[in-house]
């Protein structure tokens, strides 16, 4: 199985670099035959090449069974024609990864900033809506008449909000089957009216899964007051987005939160938050949300495969990860310890071990 990493910028290197000796190890213990290929991109490469992007690492990526990509700081890229190019929008929209996986989980030893603990997923869909890099064939979906005039566009289509809605409720079959679809249909009535037009219409083929609807701004309180109530949440891109960050940092951190951007033939493995540039290179990254990212990564890849080795993979991440959080003295900064990015990396290899011991059968 080959896997193509891309470290990205601000503290990309640290936590891709943390996330592949992880990776490295699963490999050993497991058997897993993975390779990883990794390629420049971002900033150093912009320096170096004219672009953050070359067609290069396009093309290695959509030859490969997987990709982890760190964060990048695609504020700071120039414009596309003078070489900033967001890997991230780029590999979404190119290899039509339109669901992003989003899960969200307090744990039990860690405090969360909700009022309530929380388990749930949002499922934001991908490849559309208010993002103007991906709504256009050719050109920019933003557009200034004047100097003082400025227009966005937001685009939602059928089929994108068909296929995203499908991904939620097959989630649900495998966890709570509850879905809860978010949306602003009380303002903009045609784009998120379409989107619900759509996730109903889904909801009719899953009889066996709950389904409500919450407006956006509500579902920004629900979400600290009440996050128990929710199972799998779908939503448009920008509400997703948005969404997400608050839930996960609720739920103990932005930095504890995993994702995948996954389509029918692809799926990589992203850390929800950015590129942190106020602590890049500080060795105060916490790589838990891009490890965690690699975890479903191989889930994911588990399920295309048929590789059981792969899932179990996964597993020893999440729960070995879990164990790290319990106590205050194998947490990083962020979460209210002092282990900085690698000795946090070394105690998880350890706890990797002892799990992965205490799992095999016993010989006795
Ligand atoms: P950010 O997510 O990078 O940081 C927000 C805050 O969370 C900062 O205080 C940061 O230090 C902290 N933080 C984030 N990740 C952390 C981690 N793993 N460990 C500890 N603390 C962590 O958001 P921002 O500052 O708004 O954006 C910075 C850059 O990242 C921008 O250039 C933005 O465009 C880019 N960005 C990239 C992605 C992506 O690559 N997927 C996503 C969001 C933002």
């Amino acid at each position: 199985m080959r896997l193509v990493i891309l470290p990205g910028d601000g503290i990309g290197p640290e936590i891709s670099s943390a996330t592949v000796e992880i990776l490295q190890l699963l490999n050993e213990t497991l058997s897993l035959d993975l390779a990883c290929d990794t390629h420049e991109i971002g900033l150093a490469r912009l320096g170096r090449e004219g672009t953050t992007f070359p067609m290069e690492v396009l093309e290695a990526c959509r030859s490969a069974d997987g990709i982890l990509l760190g964060p990048v700081s695609h504020a700071t890229y120039p414009s596309r024609a003078e070489g900033g190019v967001n890997p991230s929008g780029e590999l979404r929209i190119q290899l039509d990864l339109y669901a992003n996986i989003r899960p969200s989980r307090s744990r039990q030893g860690l405090p969360h900033w909700g009022r309530t603990p929380m388990d749930l997923v949002i499922v934001r869909e991908n490849t559309e809506g208010f993002y103007s890099d991906r709504n256009m064939f050719w050109g920019s979906g933003e557009f200034m008449p004047t100097p003082d005039v400025a227009l966005s566009i937001r685009k939602v289509t059928s089929g994108s909000s068909y296929r995203i809605a499908k991904a939620a409720f097959e989630l649900a079959r495998t966890r709570r089957r509850k879905v809860t679809a978010v949306h602003k249909a009380n303002v903009v009535k045609v784009s998120d009216g379409l989107f619900l037009r759509e996730t109903r219409k889904v909801a009719l083929e899953y009889p066996d899964v709950s389904y409500d609807e919450q407006l956006v701004d509500s579902m920004a309180a629900h979400l600290v007051r009440n996050a128990d109530r929710f199972d799998v949440v779908v939503t448009t891109n920008m509400f997703g987005d948005i969404l997400s960050d608050e839930a996960s940092e609720l739920s103990g951190s932005l930095g504890l939160a995993g994702s995948i951007n996954a389509g029918d033939t692809h799926c990589m493995a992203q850390a929800q938050h950015g590129s942190a540039p106020d602590i890049a290179g500080q060795d105060r990254a916490n790589p838990t949300s891009l490890i965690l990212s690699a975890a479903m990564l191989l889930d994911w890849l588990a399920h295309k495969h048929g590789q059981d080795a792969y899932a179990r993979g996964g597993r020893l991440i999440v729960e070995s990860v879990d164990v790290l959080l319990k106590d205050p003295a194998t947490r990083t900064p962020d979460v209210g310890g002092r282990l900085g990015t690698k000795a946090f990396t070394t105690a998880l290899i350890q706890e990797i071990r002892r799990l992965g011991d205490a799992w095999k059968p016993s010989r006795s």
